[in-house]
């Protein structure tokens, strides 16, 4: 999935939750920036591909993660964010820390689901078990290739009309202070 495809499903997947949750908001310490981890997470799994739109922006750090891991493991594995939450939950005190740690886990969570999507799915997801079972969302036929027209499709008709909506919305509920 490409990085457009990736923040806009991460943002419209937390937003319909908080739509349905609202309670939610005022509850969470720090929101605006568990939302902008959530949107970093939705893009980080990717810098393990020089050529992604993270990795084209660290692309130092993204030559040598790619040296180590091939593109869609490593990073990409449910290992990864579930090992962030156990940290969040028990070696960090810091809420503010906590959060942030959460919100970043959970995007790279919808980074996977993103990429789950796709054609190729995520081979290995739950590494260690079932190393080369390759894990989707949708059957084959309903998975599309990244950069496909089905993708633009999904992003531009269903993606971000969805995230202006629930903007707006939320607009409405002086949430953002508009
Ligand atoms: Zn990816």
């Amino acid at each position: 999935m490409t990085a457009k495809g990736h923040m806009t499903l991460a943002s419209a997947v937390t937003l319909s939750y908080l739509y349905v949750d609202d309670g939610l908001i005022s509850t969470l310490p720090h929101f605006e920036f568990f939302l902008l981890a959530i949107l970093l997470g939705s893009l980080f799994p990717d810098i393990d591909e020089p050529e992604s739109y993270i990795g084209k922006k660290l692309k130092v750090i993204s030559i040598v993660m790619s040296s180590f891991f091939k593109h869609r493991t490593f990073t990409h594995y449910l290992i990864f964010p579930l090992s962030l939450i156990l940290v969040a939950f028990f070696c960090v005190d810091n809420i503010f820390n906590k959060v942030t740690i959460l919100g970043f886990a959970l995007g790279i969570l919808l980074h996977d689901a993103g990429d789950m999507l796709t054609k190729g799915g995520i081979k290995g997801f739950l590494w260690p078990i079932f190393p080369n079972t390759r894990i989707a969302l949708l059957p084959y036929f309903l998975r599309f290739k990244t950069f496909s027209i089905e993708e633009y499709i999904l992003i531009w008709l269903v993606l971000i009309p969805l995230n202006i909506l629930l903007m707006f919305h939320f607009a409405k509920m002086e949430w953002w202070g508009i």
